[in-house]
């Protein structure tokens, strides 16, 4: 256990990017959704991301996924710290950003409001941005074949799965509205072009 400084510091990242989430998911349990639109693959790779995150836990905490160890330089894994410090970040501001319009899975609150503000107003989709580099830090810190690259497999399924759904969702509701959005913002990397 805690073999290395990176177990340690993933374990708290993890912490504080869980409190993120959870605080967030609490504030909207009780709001109305009133177009729901989640699936059942996207409801199965929820699952999967959850047990994505669970397997680093079982190595930090024990020694039993050991043998799949694979050895990288320090700084790499001080380059995932600073990428999930990003991540953190990222995640708690566009949730700030988003606010009652989050729904976990695909789907239309009501009173829904299209945002634009903060970080939205560069990318579409920052909470996913967000879990890619969670996902790649964990690479970066976790120097293991299984816990280093557990989340990341489900994680660039899950965003190809949801992201023209969600794009298709958006437009129906907000038509020309989320039209000229996506016109002047990029997806996770923000339009250079005016
Ligand atoms: N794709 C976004 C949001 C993920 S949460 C991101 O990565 O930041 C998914 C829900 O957010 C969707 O069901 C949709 O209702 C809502 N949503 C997505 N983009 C939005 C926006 N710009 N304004 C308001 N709600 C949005």
């Amino acid at each position: 256990m805690f073999n290395s400084v990176f177990k340690i510091v993933y374990f708290v990242a993890f912490l504080l990017i869980t409190i993120v989430r959870k605080a967030h998911t609490a504030q909207v349990r009780t709001l109305k959704t009133v177009l729901d639109k989640k699936t059942l693959p996207d409801m199965v790779l929820l699952g999967l991301a959850a047990i994505g995150m669970l397997i680093p836990q079982v190595y930090v905490f024990s020694s039993v996924l050991d043998f799949a160890d694979y050895a990288l330089p320090n700084w790499i894994g001080w380059i995932g710290v600073v990428i999930f410090g990003l991540a953190i970040w990222l995640l708690w501001h566009s949730h700030a950003k988003l606010g009652r319009n989050w729904t976990p899975t695909l789907g239309i609150r009501d009173e829904h409001r299209l945002v634009t503000e903060g970080v939205y107003k560069y990318i579409r989709h920052p909470m996913y941005a967000a879990h890619w580099l969670w996902a790649i830090a964990q690479v970066l810190m976790l120097h293991n074949w299984i816990a280093g690259y557990s989340f990341l497999i489900v994680v660039v399924p899950h965003y190809l799965l949801r992201v023209n759904n969600e794009e298709q969702m958006m437009l129906k509701q907000f038509g020309e509205e989320y039209r000229v959005y996506m016109q002047r913002t990029g997806r996770m990397i923000p339009r250079l072009s005016l």
